[in-house]
């Protein structure tokens, strides 16, 4: 077993895979109206493949942990079987999925059955007027639905992701960690981060950590959790005595980068080493190029050996990577 080791100490075991860059919403700080241009079929990872890459991130390179992402990881077809063929690898890895709760309602029970162990459901309001607006779509409902599923099916612990947009919900924190905590599903909060397909983030208009804890903090009594975050991306903070908790991801404004313990796979196949980073590393050439299993081990530990200190958001110099959110897997 080689683990996936970087110049700085920091080893790989999370893996993402985005397993399409499509999705049924259109939120706007993630995409146009009109969706983006979508990868071409024959440039996706088949699902074989997908299993084939996954095995050899787990039987060869150390990953303990995969989660299934997007654009809309329920839109693929072949879901809940690359699920249950990733638990049945051995050392069977936790397996988890990122998702907008459209069809969870439908698939939960399946998922669960599959070996899905979590499941993390975005959701930025409570108000289907503010959840239309942010979504232009009106399905609110379906998420609601989507989450109580997941809830029933034992995917458990259900979390919550929300993205807090200045004028939109920012005033809708406490809300939407009441509503959250009535229901036992964990919200965390994340910081709005430079990649938007339009380009439009800006600094100015992020919401940060700090107001994040500001706004939860006039309605909740808040103390820091004194669980050892790890390599966690939340910090976690325990409501009003605990039991619950609500975490803050604050990839900009109090960076992680130094605890990282993520690889990424795109839809298309390529690897990379970091949310931001500027190259990829094309597996799926290799892949259907005839590589065998060691061939691909070793390119994949070479791509994250190259893995920079940090993303870099706060440097002058930063650049946002080509790839959107969605076509890389959030
Ligand atoms: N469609 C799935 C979903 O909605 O969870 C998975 C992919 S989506 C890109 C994953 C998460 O990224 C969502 O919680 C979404 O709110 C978040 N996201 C999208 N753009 C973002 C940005 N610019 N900054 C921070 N989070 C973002």
């Amino acid at each position: 077993m080689t683990p996936l080791a970087d110049r700085f100490g920091r080893v790989a075991t999370d893996l993402r895979v985005s397993l399409t860059d499509r999705c049924n919403l259109r939120c706007h700080y993630c995409m146009p109206a009109e969706g983006l241009a979508w990868l071409p079929r024959e440039e996706v990872l088949t699902d074989d493949e997908v299993v084939r890459l996954v095995r050899i991130a787990v039987e060869q390179l150390g990953v303990t942990e995969v989660r299934f992402t997007g654009g809309e990881p329920l839109l693929r077809k072949g879901l809940v079987d690359i699920v249950g063929r990733t638990k049945a690898l051995r050392p069977s890895p936790e397996v988890s999925l990122t998702t907008n709760g459209l069809g969870l309602q439908r698939i939960a029970t399946a998922l669960a059955d599959a070996g899905l162990d979590r499941v993390n459901v975005s959701l930025d309001t409570i108000r289907a007027d503010t959840f239309a607006e942010i979504t232009r779509r009106e399905r609110l409902p379906d998420v609601v639905a989507g989450l109580a599923a997941a809830q029933r099916a034992g995917l458990a612990p259900v979390k919550v992701n929300a993205v807090l947009l200045r004028g939109v919900n920012d005033d809708q924190a406490p809300e939407l960690l009441g509503w959250c905590l009535e229901r036992g599903y964990q919200l965390r909060i994340i910081e709005q981060m430079p990649l938007d397909a339009q380009g439009e983030w800006r600094r100015d208009d992020m919401v940060t950590a700090e107001e994040i804890l500001a706004s939860l903090g006039s309605a909740y009594d808040l103390t820091p959790s004194p669980r050892p975050r790890g390599s966690a991306p939340a910090q976690e903070y325990v409501v009003d005595g605990g039991p619950a908790t609500v975490g803050v991801i604050a990839s900009v404004t109090r960076p992680f980068c130094g605890d990282c313990d993520r690889v990424r796979l795109t839809a298309d196949g390529q690897i990379r080493n970091c949310l931001f980073a500027r190259e990829e590393s094309d597996l799926r050439a290799a892949l259907r190029g005839g590589a065998d299993d060691e061939e691909i081990a070793r390119r994949w530990t070479a791509a994250v050996a190259g893995k920079l200190p940090g993303h870099g958001i706060n440097d002058p110099s930063f650049l946002q990577p080509d790839r959107p959110m969605s076509a890389i897997g959030g």
